[in-house]
């Protein structure tokens, strides 16, 4: 049997056997070789599982009419296709639709964790916005996160499995509702067109599971998401930028927010260690920069600290010789914020001098405010359990 990397990375599910979906190749074949599938024949059947779940998006084994039917029950009997577990499902007036989902219970976790997923919907695109972290470890000062303790990074599989859990509810598979007519779904027909990585958490503090995570989310065989339709947004972790270009090599967005280092020390904390010089650096050395592949600037409108029109100026200024995009974000507020958002006509006195620059329709509008779907306003009860509120004993399997 050849070795499983990491045998951890599979838990029961709610059906009490381990899901498949959201898996790497390795990954599956690890859990073929563990139910006997013999060595020679790993490679076509890995093959086969892949286009199942990431092409078809199948959610039973008996559907995988070209796997034999002795195998195809092992594998029922063995493992399952489960998604992450719905706990609820909220639909915005404006079509944008937020879940928050369960997932497996891991080592010493009471409870199971939940994250938050959202899909938003546009004329020209369709934006699922994934989570990272349950939780953050970071603290900027206007995001309902970060008020939220680091639960714990999310293994690949829970990357991914958020992807396959939105394209399941919004009818995102070939054939409509049912996933098992045949054929692929022709790119100009998908309803998810963009995934950034804007929900919870700092993803490039969870650097090598989000990396192997996006791999199979733009894996040409499978989902096959252009890496240019993902963006991984980030609050300035300025050693990792040059590797996830390296070994990523998706769309950056940065989180900035303020062009000055003393009121971005207090916005965006992380700032003391890594400094504004610092990430404009790592920005302007980002591999493949040009006209057409730019780095995002997220920039929060917050009233009477960072919406000045010499404060827009410094921007403009800082980003000069940077392919860059310039997102201005109304403030979400969130109950307890500390902040209040700009008034509309600064916002837009604001835009008015970063369009003039030459940055086109710069401000983003709200999506899903009715229902704290918005950015910043993500935020699960799951808590992060002290040393002494842990079960004694790890019985290995949760509690
Ligand atoms: N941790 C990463 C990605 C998640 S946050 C990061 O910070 O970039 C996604 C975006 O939402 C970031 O630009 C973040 O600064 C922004 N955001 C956070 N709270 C917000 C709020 N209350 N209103 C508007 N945008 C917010
Ligand atoms: Fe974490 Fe990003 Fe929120 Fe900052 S803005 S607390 S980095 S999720």
């Amino acid at each position: 049997m050849s070795a499983v990397r990491d045998p951890s990375t599979l838990q029961p599910g709610s059906v009490g056997r381990a899901s498949l979906a959201g898996l790497g190749r390795e990954g599956l074949r690890a859990a073929l070789a563990g139910i006997g599938v013999p060595d020679k024949q790993l490679k076509m059947r890995v093959g086969q599982l892949w286009s199942w779940i990431y092409v078809r998006g199948a959610t039973a084994f008996e559907a995988m009419s070209d796997v034999s039917k002795e195998l195809r029950a092992t594998l029922a009997g063995t493992y399952s296709l489960e998604r992450p577990e719905i706990v609820a499902e909220q639909l915005s007036g404006d079509g944008t639709r937020k879940w928050l989902l369960r997932l497996p219970k891991r080592g010493h976790e009471m409870r199971a964790p939940e994250i938050e997923t959202v899909y938003i919907p546009e004329a020209e695109r369709g934006t699922l916005c994934i989570s990272s972290q349950i939780g953050c470890t970071l603290t900027c000062s206007f995001c309902h996160t970060g008020t939220q303790r680091l639960v714990r990074n999310l293994v690949p599989a829970e990357i991914v499995g958020q992807v396959l859990l939105a394209r399941d509810r919004i009818g995102d598979w070939p054939g409509g509702a049912s996933p098992h007519d045949g054929g692929l779904l022709p790119a100009a027909e998908r309803k998810i067109t963009n995934v950034v990585l804007m929900g919870m958490g700092e993803p490039l503090y969870n650097f090598d599971n989000v990396r192997d995570a996006m791999a199979i989310v733009a894996d040409g065989e499978g989902l096959a998401l252009s890496k240019r339709r993902i963006t991984l947004s980030t609050s300035g972790v300025v050693p990792q930028i040059p590797r996830w270009g390296e070994q990523a090599g998706t769309m950056l967005a940065i989180s900035l927010h303020a062009v000055r280092d003393e009121l971005r020390d207090k916005l965006v904390p992380i700032n003391r260690k890594y400094p504004i010089a610092e990430l404009m650096a790592a920005c302007r050395a980002y591999p493949g920069l040009s006209n057409a592949r730019r780095i995002t600037f997220e920039y929060v409108m917050l009233k009477g600290l960072n919406d000045s029109l010499a404060d827009a100026r410094a921007l403009i200024k800082l980003l000069a010789g940077i392919p860059a995009k310039i997102n201005l974000i109304p403030f979400n507020p969130w109950p307890g914020a500390p902040h209040e958002g700009s008034d509309w006509e600064q916002i837009e006195r604001f835009a008015e001098v970063v369009n003039r620059a030459g940055y086109a329709s710069p401000v983003r509008t709200p999506r899903g405010r009715d229902i704290m779907a918005a950015c910043g306003q993500l935020k699960s009860e799951s808590l992060k359990l002290s040393a002494r509120e842990r079960p004694i004993a790890d019985s290995g399997g949760g509690a």
